[in-house]
């Protein structure tokens, strides 16, 4: 390893596992040889409007068809624009001339274990009748509305709602505080909010209306909030400012034909996770998001007509927006929605929602593997999960030995993994295996899908050799990509198409491997600077999750005279003792694993890590524990407040 001049990120990582899908697995998939990946793949980036133009016309109904495909001014982008049509329409009203018009939508699974079911045809009728709702409160095409709901499928149906009638939502995460809800209320000029009385998390009800009174005290712009009723526990009403959804529902009729909307309309906004720093409003538009969604859900899930499918992220992340309602449902498939935590009543719940609903497809997160294989394997064991037939990972890096247990442990040897990398801001997946063609590595996300044109650039903004670490750019814009950050056009252009003039900046780094395999390295910010030498958190992470009693792991930078920085690391521990020994075998097995270079100057045990609200590591915040300072950042997406003390006090 030595120092290369552009400032390349070095690569300690030996990854040489490789898993083929099975020649059955293959044989069913429409992309099913790597060959027909290749072949796509050539197409898409010989022409790449041509390739999502045709894939629009198939894909979409188009109330009037575009007859441009793409207009680009960087960082301007507009796809299909003088075309009509509607997202809503697309996800419901295309299937009901169908054989799909009885078939589930949406499997609800409460947390106490109430069910629901609703067909294509009764989710139409739902999503008719709330428009008809949003309208009669005078929610006109371009108007913001707020969703701050539990995992219920009336927040699906709002959001459905809305874009049927060119309502902008903003779904805000139904644990977030009322500051959080006022802030994203007034960035966002919300008129309205939709919410329930409650929800459940973890046996516990969240008393979702009090949170927003709290907010709406402070969202001058709000007109009207709208309430579910979910736990029935009688929440204050305000006269003229509050409405029960029953009751608006009860008063309209189901007559509302998808209005012409133009491609290029609104559809949501969504304030980023803050994994990073104040969150930013990310504004996706109709016809290019609702595209790129359903085609990368079909592509990467490898989505049959009788597969159950189940995303276990929240609707208030990118994740659930496009892989729990756009994507799946404009593919006509069954989404599966659960309302609540993985260990209630019990740390087998996953398990058995998988084993009684005879699931095929499961995404989760990184987040929740790591828990699964903390709480043990006897949970898993309990059931029969043989109806899986495909595994997926969103929101963070999956440490290799963490992947090799989801796929012996969960996906029986036999399901292939899609590690799939993308952000928010890219609407949809942006490199995944495609499972019935790519083989697969623990902890790489391995290709680009069709159409999308990633370039690793050193700090000269120089494409680096092939083997070493860079940022990671796009070269080329693609339908599902950010129009905007809301209200906001000079921190869009300065966030993501500065730095690198002419492409997007996406803020990670990334690394290709021999075999044109792509690694994710980290956020671009986390990278830590040893000597000169540049590490990504994700590979010493990696080597410690690899010893038997590490569950978790994060490493940062932390300010060192000597070497610039020196690298600490927080680890939580599975069982054992946090013992002055056990960090001397840790800092061996991290030398043995990858190399002197990485070896961490300095282990703290402690019992949480910070996390945002959606699972990820906070690295930024455990910077400043590192260096001994008092941290001034934003901490508003922090899961737990308190547990950046409980960090400083573990050291005590
Ligand atoms: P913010 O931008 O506000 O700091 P965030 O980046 O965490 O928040 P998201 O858009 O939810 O918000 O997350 C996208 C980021 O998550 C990616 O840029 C990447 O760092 C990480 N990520 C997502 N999926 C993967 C993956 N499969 N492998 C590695 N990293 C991933
Ligand atoms: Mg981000």
């Amino acid at each position: 390893m030595r120092l290369m001049s552009g400032g390349q990120i070095d690569t300690v990582m030996q990854e040489d596992r490789l898993f083929p899908p099975s020649a059955e697995f293959s044989g069913a998939s429409v992309i099913g040889s790597m060959a027909v990946y290749e072949a796509l793949y050539a197409e898409a980036k010989a022409n790449p409007e041509k390739f999502w133009g045709d894939l629009a016309r198939e894909e979409l109904h188009w109330f009037k068809p575009f007859t441009k495909t793409l207009s680009w001014k960087s960082p301007n982008a507009e796809w299909f624009a003088d075309g009509t049509t509607n997202v809503s329409y697309n996800c419901l009203d295309a299937h009901l001339s169908t054989h799909r018009r009885n078939k589930a939508a949406i499997l609800w699974e409460g947390e106490p274990g109430d069910t629901r079911t609703l067909t294509y045809q009764q989710l139409h009728h739902e999503v008719c009748k709330f428009a008809n709702v949003l309208k009669s409160l005078g929610l006109e095409k371009g108007d913001v509305a707020t969703i701050y709901m539990p995992m219920v499928p009336e927040l699906a149906i709002a959001m459905l709602a809305c874009a049927r009638i060119g309502v902008v939502h903003s779904v805000v995460f139904g644990g977030f505080s009322a500051e959080a809800i006022a802030d994203r209320n007034n960035d966002a000029r919300a008129k309205l909010v939709i919410t329930a009385d409650g929800g459940w998390r973890r046996g516990k009800l969240l008393t979702l209306k009090a949170t927003v009174d709290e907010a709406l005290a402070k969202s001058p712009t709000v007109k009207h909030c709208v309430v579910y009723e979910r736990a029935g526990n009688k929440p204050a009403m305000t006269a003229g400012r509050d409405l029960w959804w029953h009751e608006q529902m009860a008063q309209v009729n189901a007559n509302c034909p998808a209005p012409e909307l133009e491609s290029e309309t609104s559809l949501f906004i969504l304030y980023t996770s803050g994994s990073t720093g104040k969150p930013k409003g990310i504004r996706h538009t109709a016809a290019g998001y609702n595209l790129y969604v359903k085609k990368t859900f079909q592509w990467v899930f490898d989505y049959r007509d009788n597969d159950i499918y189940w995303c276990t992220a929240d609707c208030g992340w990118i994740t659930g927006h496009s892989y729990i309602v756009y994507g799946p449902l404009s593919a006509g498939a069954t989404s599966l929605m659960y309302e609540g935590a993985p260990n209630w009543p019990a740390e087998d719940r996953f398990w058995e929602i998988i084993e009684k609903y005879r699931v095929n497809i499961l995404y989760t997160a990184p987040t929740a593997i790591r828990a699964f294989i903390k709480w043990g394997d006897h949970h898993v064991d309990k059931h029969d999960l043989s109806s899986l037939r495909l595994l997926g990972s969103v929101g963070e890096g999956i440490n290799p030995e963490a992947w090799m247990w989801y796929y012996n442990k969960i996906g029986g040897g036999r399901c292939p993994i899609v590690d799939t990398w993308w952000q928010t801001e890219t609407g949809g997946i942006m490199m995944s295996p495609l499972p019935g063609a790519i083989a697969t590595k623990p902890g790489s996300c391995t290709k680009p899908l069709p159409g999308i044109i990633p370039t690793i650039l050193d700090e000269n903004c120089q494409p680096v050799p092939q083997g070493q670490g860079g940022m990671l750019c796009m070269s080329h814009p693609w339908p599902g990509m950010l129009r905007g950050i809301w209200g906001d056009d000079e921190r869009y252009r300065l966030q993501y198409w500065s730095r690198v003039p002419g492409q997007y900046l996406t803020g990670d780094n990334a690394r290709q491997d021999k075999d044109g395999y792509y690694w994710i390295m980290g956020r671009i910010d986390d990278v830590i600077n040893v000597s000169g030498h540049r590490l990504s958190t994700i590979e010493v992470e990696s080597a410690l999750v690899s010893h038997p009693l590490v569950a978790e792991a994060a490493a940062v930078g932390r300010p060192d005279d000597l070497k610039g920085q020196a690298v600490a690391v927080f680890v939580t521990l599975k069982g054992g003792e946090a013992t002055e020994a056990l960090r001397a075998e840790l800092k061996a097995h991290v030398r043995k694993e990858i190399g002197a270079l990485a070896v961490p100057d300095e282990i703290r045990f402690t019992n949480t890590l910070p996390k945002t609200r959606s699972g990820k590591i906070m690295r930024r915040l455990l910077r400043d524990i590192a260096a001994g300072k008092e941290t001034l950042q934003d901490t508003s997406t922090l899961e737990d407040y308190t547990v950046l003390a409980k960090i400083r006090s573990d050291e005590e």
